[in-house]
């Protein structure tokens, strides 16, 4: 138990790239009585959030909200258009894409998993877990797939544990190049509302998110955004179904209403988190996450670290992987950190396990913040004996001191 001599006084600071801080408006919102889900103010609070997710997601089309943390919303996603035994393309980008994979596989569905081979030899690390999803062995698969057995393409669009995102576009043209009917299916659970998305544009057939990354909110709401192919698929798809199911669920999103109790207090902070996002802008949003991204790419520049991502034209706007030295247990230098500092960092997960850090720039989050982490994250990195090439603070300094906020 928390005992009050062992809070530490001042915010903590939760730096990790989901669930992010939560603004303070948001955090009342959520404070309000409980309503009846089944009351006339509560369907007019429905449909409300309902329509600004489309906006979010830039659909015309449907968007079901459960009440559910994103793993919940991917599990939507594949029962609702797959059958027993059908085949899906996955692309190994990162621990998500594993996990996803692993979903579909216990969901009985033959789950082929894509990489990019080889490992990198600044860091030996495996190559697709510092790229984004390679487009071109994508379409060469689909063109092998001469029978059309590949029922979907699944991929991550912001590998929340590498920091490197993916060009969703490309992988739409690549699947339209081979000419294939296969649909496909994205997660931005950690994208959504930071990173540019476009769910029409990009012709997404699923896109997955929830709302404790970008949308700023605790955990606990995801979202399947549809496409009318996605939804026709799943009128003949035959994976068993019925919490996830779309049919009730979009149907009755129309008046506002679901089939089951959802998580009201949550959907007064989603109204209030869109009235922020939209009122803002998208593009005002997007670019203030770039400009984050870029100022604790500089600091990390500076550390003389290389990022985790490994290609310039696909930083994260989110969240910034730190590949630490050989030798540097990087969960042991988050310990450290955390201990003296207050200072929440993500771990390297899967294959990255001990051998970076991740640093969030999400959420109610600024420069001053991010400053503060990023001098957290230099004491820290000094006290862990680590050898820097420079100040990494005094590079983000100067980055954000230059670069006004548009
Ligand atoms: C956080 C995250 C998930 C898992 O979502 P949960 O809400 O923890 O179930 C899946 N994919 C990505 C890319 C994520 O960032």
């Amino acid at each position: 138990m928390l005992t009050l001599d062992l809070h530490p006084s001042g915010r903590h600071f939760l730096q990790i790239p989901g669930p992010s801080p939560v603004p303070d408006r948001l955090l009342r919102a959520i404070s309000l009585p409980t309503i009846d889900h089944r009351g006339p103010e509560f369907g007019a609070l429905g449909r409300k959030v309902v329509a600004g997710m489309q906006q979010v997601f830039q659909t015309r089309h449907p968007v079901a909200i459960y009440p559910a943390s994103g793993t919940g919303a991917w599990e939507a996603a594949l029962v609702n258009t797959l059958s027993p035994g059908d085949a899906v393309l996955m692309v190994e980008t990162g621990h998500f894409a594993t996990l996803w994979r692993k979903m579909a596989t216990r969901l009985g569905i033959e789950a082929e998993f894509l990489a990019l081979p080889g490992t990198d030899a600044q860091t030996g690390l495996p190559n697709a877990w510092r790229h984004g999803v390679p487009v071109a062995l994508v379409e060469e698969r689909l063109r092998k797939d001469r029978e059309h057995r590949i029922q979907s393409v699944c991929v991550v669009h912001n590998e929340t544990s590498t920091g490197v995102t993916s060009d969703i576009a490309a992988v739409r043209r690549a699947i339209d190049a081979a000419r294939h009917p296969a649909l496909l299916m994205v997660d931005t659970i950690s994208g959504l509302a930071s990173a540019d998305y476009r769910h029409d544009e990009w012709g997404v057939d699923v896109t997955i998110s929830g709302s404790q990354k970008g949308l700023m909110l605790p955990p606990g709401i995801s979202f399947n955004a549809l496409s009318p192919r996605a939804l026709e698929r799943s009128r003949s798809a035959r994976l068993p179904r019925s919490y996830w199911g779309w049919d009730e669920i979009v149907e009755m999103s129309q008046t506002g209403y679901w089939p089951y109790t959802p998580n009201t207090n949550l959907l007064y902070g989603l109204a209030e988190a869109q009235e922020m996002i939209l009122g803002q802008g998208l593009p005002v949003v997007f670019a203030r996450h770039r400009r984050w991204g870029a100022g604790v790419r500089a600091a990390v520049r500076a550390w003389g670290l290389p990022t985790q991502c490994a290609d310039d034209e696909r930083h994260s706007p989110v969240l910034t992987g730190v590949v630490t030295p050989a030798g540097v247990d990087a969960d042991a230098l988050r310990a450290l950190i955390h201990q003296r500092f207050d200072l929440s960092l993500g771990a390297g997960l899967g294959k990255l396990k001990g051998r970076m850090f991740r640093i969030g720039h999400l959420g109610d989050c600024n420069d001053l913040t991010l400053m503060a982490a990023l001098a957290g994250v230099e004491m820290g990195l000094k006290l862990g004996g680590v050898p820097l090439a420079g100040s990494g603070v005094q590079a983000a300094m100067e980055h954000f001191a230059a670069t006004p906020q548009g």
